[in-house]
C-alpha cells in the first residue's frame, strides 16, 4: 500500500527531544519484527491523537506499531536516564528497549511521545534483549486502561502487537511490542543521569523542557526551577492519592519509573489489591516490601528529594540557599497528599460536607476492613447502595467482613454522620456510586487474560475485561463475576517484574 495513501507519513511528527543535548539520547532503529500481528489496536487513543483507527488497523500501520517501518518524517531515539532502584543509584540506565518514534499532537493540542516497547535492543541495553514478553504487554495495557477508565493519569496504550518471536524468560513466550503514548517520558532519573556527571547545564535543558512542556504556567515564576519541583511535587502527591483511592500498588517506584508530568509510567509488577491490607505487595522482587501499598507516599517523597537534588544548582547561588529552597518545595508534598486522600476517602463514603470526626470515621473504617480482610473496591460499591435510614440491607457489606459485627458498629456511627448531611440520600448513593467503581483489574483477571493470550493466543478474555474496565461505574448484567475477589486457589500474591 502506498504510504500517502495511508497518510501515516503525512503526519507532523515532531521530535522535540532531539533538541536537548545529544548527550542526554542516541540515535537507535528498530529490530525488524518477522511476523508482526494484532493483539489489539486501541481505537478511542488512536482518535485522541487524531489518527483514523481503521487507516491505522492496515498493514502500514501494523507496520509501523511494530517498528518495522518508520513513518518517514520521524526520527526516533533513545533516551538516557539513571535511577535508584530499590534505593540504590544506578548511573546508566535509559531505553534499553524502547523507541521513542516522535511526538503527535492530541486532539486538545498537547504534545504525546509515541513511543515503541519492546523494539529491540538499543545502545542503552546493557546486555538486554531489547525485547517484551507478551504477557507484561498485556498487563500494561489493562494496567493503563483500568487507570485511564477511573479518571488516574497514566500513559495510554496505543496498540499492542506481537513480534512473531519467541523471548525467553521464565519460559519461552511469544515477543510483543506495545505502543504506548505519554504526556512526556522524562522521570527522575533523567534529571539524575545529567546530575550525576555533573552536567549542570543537561540539568538546566531538561529543566527548562520540563517547565515548558508541562508546567509552563510556571516557567515565568520568579524562581522557576524550584517552580518546576513544586509542581512535580504537587503532580505526584495527586496522583499517588488517586493510586491510593483505586487500592493500585505501583510496584517499582524507582526514580526512573517516576514521570515528571505526574503520569502514571512503567507498569511492571503492579497489582489492584483485593482485601485491603495497607502492607500488600505484589513485586515477587520487594522482598523488603519497599514498594507497599501505604509505603507509596513516603517513596514518592524520598524521590522527589532525589529530584531535588538534581536540581540543586539550578535552586540557588549557594548550597544552603539552594538546599532551603528545595526543602520549601517539598514542603508542600505531604499536606497536599494528605488533603486529597481524606478528601477522597471521605468522598468515598459518601460525605459531601467535611466535619469534625469524618477522617476518623474513615480511618476506622479502613482499620476494621484490613483486619476483617474486607475487599477494597466492593466494600466502597456496595457501601453505595446502602440506605442512610436502615440498617436491614447491609447483608451485602457485613459478609465482606470476616466478623461482620465489625461493620454494624462502624456502620451505626456512620449512618448517624449522614443524618447531618444536606444532601439527598439519593443524590449521595448516586455520588457513591459514580466514585466507587464496581470493576477493577484484579491480578486474577489480569492473570488469566495474560495466561489465555500466552498459552493459546485466546484474546478473548483481555476484550471482556477491557469491556467491563473502560466502564468502572457501571453495572453490567452478566459480568459479575468479573467483578468478585478471586477463590482462594486463584489469588495471586506475586506478580514478576520478568518484563
Ligand atoms: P524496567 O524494569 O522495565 O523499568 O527497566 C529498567 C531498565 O532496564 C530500563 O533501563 C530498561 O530499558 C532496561 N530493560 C528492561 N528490560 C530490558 C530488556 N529486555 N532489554 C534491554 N533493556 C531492558
Ligand atoms: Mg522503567
Amino acid at each position: 500500500m502506498d504510504a500517502r495513501t495511508v497518510g501515516l507519513d503525512a503526519l507532523p511528527w515532531g521530535q522535540s527531544y532531539a533538541e536537548l543535548p545529544a548527550r542526554l539520547y542516541q540515535r537507535a532503529g528498530p529490530r525488524p519484527a518477522p511476523a508482526p500481528d494484532w493483539i489489539r489496536l486501541n481505537h478511542a487513543v488512536a482518535r485522541s491523537l487524531g489518527l483514523d483507527p481503521a487507516t491505522l488497523a492496515g498493514p502500514e500501520g501494523l507496520a509501523i506499531l511494530v517498528g518495522n517501518r518508520i513513518p518517514a518524517p520521524a526520527e526516533p531515539l533513545a533516551q538516557a536516564y539513571a535511577g535508584h532502584q530499590f534505593g540504590h543509584f544506578v548511573p546508566q540506565l535509559g531505553d534499553g528497549r524502547a523507541l521513542l518514534l516522535g511526538e503527535l499532537t492530541d486532539r486538545n493540542g498537547v504534545r504525546r511521545d509515541v513511543q515503541l516497547k519492546g523494539s529491540g535492543p538499543t545502545p542503552y541495553a546493557r546486555g538486554g534483549d531489547g525485547r517484551a514478553p507478551i504477557g507484561p504487554v498485556i498487563r500494561e495495557y489493562l494496567g493503563s486502561e483500568a487507570l485511564a477508565a477511573l479518571g488516574i493519569p497514566t500513559t495510554r496504550a496505543l496498540a499492542a502487537v506481537t513480534t512473531g518471536e519467541t523471548v525467553y524468560r521464565w519460559q519461552p513466550e511469544p515477543g510483543a511490542v506495545l505502543a504506548r503514548v505519554a504526556a512526556s517520558h522524562l522521570r527522575i532519573g533523567t534529571f539524575e543521569y545529567a546530575a550525576a556527571r555533573g552536567d549542570e547545564a543537561g540539568v538546566r535543558a531538561l529543566a527548562d523542557y520540563a517547565l515548558a512542556r508541562h508546567y509552563p504556567d510556571r516557567a515565568g515564576a520568579e524562581r522557576p526551577y524550584q517552580a518546576l519541583l513544586e509542581g512535580v511535587s504537587a503532580a505526584t502527591a495527586d496522583l499517588v492519592a488517586d493510586w491510593m483511592h483505586a487500592g493500585f500498588i505501583h510496584g517499582v517506584m524507582n526514580t526512573d519509573n517516576l514521570a515528571i508530568a505526574g503520569e502514571t509510567i512503567d507498569y511492571g509488577p503492579f497489582g489492584f489489591m483485593d482485601a485491603f491490607d495497607p502492607a500488600t505487595v505484589y513485586s515477587s522482587i520487594d522482598t523488603q516490601g519497599r514498594y507497599a501499598y501505604d509505603q507509596q507516599p513516603v517513596i514518592a517523597e524520598w524521590n522527589l528529594a532525589r529530584l531535588a537534588e538534581a536540581l540543586l544548582p539550578l535552586l540557588g547561588t549557594t548550597r544552603e540557599q539552594a538546599l532551603a529552597r528545595a526543602q520549601e518545595a517539598l514542603a508542600g508534598f505531604r499536606p497536599r497528599f494528605e488533603a486529597r486522600h481524606r478528601a477522597g476517602l471521605r468522598a468515598r463514603i459518601g460525605l459531601a460536607e467535611a466535619r469534625d470526626g469524618d477522617d476518623a470515621l474513615a480511618n476506622e473504617l479502613l482499620r476494621h476492613m484490613a483486619e476483617q480482610g474486607a475487599d477494597w473496591t466492593l466494600t466502597f460499591r456496595r457501601l453505595s447502595d446502602l440506605p442512610s435510614d436502615t440498617a436491614e440491607a447491609d447483608e451485602p457489606v457485613r459478609r465482606l467482613f470476616q466478623a461482620p459485627a465489625a461493620f454494624d458498629a462502624w456502620a451505626a456511627a456512620w449512618r448517624e454522620r449522614l443524618a447531618a448531611e444536606v444532601r439527598s440520600d439519593a443524590d449521595r448513593r448516586t455520588a457513591m456510586r459514580a466514585i466507587n467503581p464496581a470493576y477493577t483489574l484484579r491480578n486474577h483477571l489480569a492473570q488469566w487474560a495474560v495466561d489465555a493470550a500466552t498459552e493459546r493466543l485466546d484474546l478473548a478474555p483481555m476484550e471482556q475485561l477491557l469491556q467491563v474496565l473502560s466502564e468502572p461505574y457501571a453495572d453490567h448484567p452478566g459480568w459479575e463475576h468479573l467483578a468478585q475477589p478471586p477463590q482462594p486457589e486463584a489469588r495471586v500474591t506475586r506478580t514478576f517484574c520478568g518484563t
